[in-house]
């Protein structure tokens, strides 16, 4: 059943579809602590690129309203969003019993301003589905989402909040059926277990399987109750290729959309399972990552585009740049254009990111056998289930109603959404290399993040040695 597809250059339809990008410029600021792999500045790379390579001319770029702790509970419970509102460094020793319930410490420490940095995450995936829901956007964008390890009421996997979660929940006021799509390296265990027992949402993630962070994902973990055969999992072994990974991605992902039956598909594109990757062991190349981008475009249905993990942040960032450039149609050429963080790109300062020559441990006999259980489970979701839509739950927001527009309104739910498409940011007002490199107060945030790197350098040079072996070898 397996076929090996080459893996020819990407052709992207040209069509034109609305893309809303969602980024907040404060969330490059947020800091895990020396040592920690997840840099949430790399968001800022990302968009340093997107801006230089100019795509704020095909698209619209918001900063979303910071989710509300109402919002936040339609997934967490009550007891977990206040304490990821109340803790903080200093007081966190208050918090021992928390800490340990809430896991919090190592993986997922608590560092200074973290409730915001959630909201923000939170709060464009949020704003990113009532887009897809109201029909003004066809593809919307929120790299500080795809945070998928996050559970009702704890934290795991540098993640706290489960944007993804919330942003499905959210999809589902309008949507009968939507397929969530993992190509993260890690399982996309939170947002499984969340809709574990559910057929309105299918879950599908490519990850890597066996002695791996989180250790679920198994090929026989389908579901359960109603749910059953609505969670796919596709456990993968080290230094998978581009040619392997479309030729297992594509047959699952049609078959998917051709027996379920979406009518939206939120998309976590983990840079993780990039070659080279800090954390990840395959050998993706950006296009054969971004060929799952490309791939899901295609069939033309709303689209939400989430980060995740990704910790060779240089890749991270090429790889999510040229993603960006594929949902508005375009492929981005190979040459960067100068940008805030072009010495981050050396020594080749181009777009692409290779695979390496390392053993793909995925033969065809494996790779054929999970194709052929895979769609053997999905052969009992042919006929979609029939939804009753009449017990869609309300919005939290009502779209329109000038009404919601006092301060008061404003201050706890952002207010209408007249009122929220005023934040609409200015194509150059977002353009904050411009800053960079001419504003003074930009150069310092600048400043004091390498000095938080220049700590962390070993670490970080030792990686880029890692890479270049990779590269001469
Ligand atoms: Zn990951």
């Amino acid at each position: 059943m397996y076929t090996e597809l080459p893996f020819d250059e990407l052709k992207v339809d040209t069509t034109k579809r609305r893309v809303a990008y969602f980024y907040d410029q404060d969330v490059g600021n947020y800091f895990y602590g020396t040592g920690h792999c997840m840099k949430p500045h790399r968001i800022r790379m990302t968009h340093s690129l997107i801006m230089n390579y100019e795509l704020y001319k095909k698209m619209e770029i918001y900063r979303a309203k910071p989710a509300s702790n109402m919002e936040l509970v339609q997934f967490h419970t009550d007891e977990y969003i206040d304490f990821i509102n109340r803790v903080t460094p200093d007081n966190i020793h208050l918090f021992e019993r928390e800490k340990t319930i809430f896991n919090v410490g190592e993986d997922c420490p608590v560092f200074d301003g973290l409730a915001e940095y959630c909201k923000i995450s939170c709060g464009g995936s949020i704003e990113g589905a009532q887009r897809l829901n109201n029909g003004s956007a066809d593809i919307v964008i929120n790299y500080a989402g795809g945070l998928h390890h996050a559970k009702k009421s704890e934290a795991s996997g540098f993640c706290y909040t489960n944007d993804i979660v919330l942003a499905i929940i959210e999809l589902l006021r309008y949507h009968p059926r939507v397929l969530y799509i993992d190509t993260d390296v890690h399982h996309g265990d939170g947002v499984e277990e969340a809709f574990y027992t559910n057929d309105r949402v299918m879950t599908c993630s490519f990850h890597k399987f066996g002695e791996f962070f989180p250790g679920t994902g198994y090929l026989t973990d389908t579901g359960i109750g109603k749910g059953k055969y609505h969670s796919v999992n596709i456990p993968l072994r080290d230094g998978i290729d581009d040619a392997s990974y479309k030729s297992i991605f594509e047959p699952i992902i049609c078959k998917i959309i051709e027996w379920y039956q979406p009518s939206a598909i939120v998309l976590q594109c983990g840079g993780d399972s990039l070659s080279g990757d800090r954390l990840g062991p395959f050998n993706l190349s950006m296009r054969g990552h971004a060929n799952c981008v490309n791939f899901v475009r295609s069939f033309g249905l709303p689209m939400m585009v989430l980060g995740g993990g990704g910790y060779t942040i240089r890749n991270v960032a090429r790889t999510w740049a040229f993603e960006t450039g594929i949902c508005n149609g375009e492929i981005l050429s190979k040459e960067l254009p100068y940008n805030g963080y072009y010495e981050y790109y050396a020594p080749t300062y181009e777009l692409d990111v290779r695979s390496s020559n390392m053993n793909n441990a995925n033969s065809k006999e494996f790779l054929d056998k999970i194709l052929t259980q895979v769609i053997s489970n999905l052969d009992h979701t042919k006929h979609a289930p029939s939804v009753q839509m009449n017990n869609v739950p309300n919005d939290l927001e009502n779209f329109g109603d000038e009404d919601e527009d006092t301060p008061m309104a404003l201050d706890t739910k952002g207010g209408s959404q007249f009122k929220r498409d005023k934040q609409i940011v200015k194509n150059n007002e977002f353009f904050d290399d411009e800053n960079y490199n001419k504003g003074e107060k930009n150069i310092d945030i600048d400043l004091d993040f390498r000095e938080k790197e220049a700590e962390n350098e070993n670490l970080e040079t030792k990686t880029y040695n890692e890479d270049k072996n990779i590269l001469l070898n």
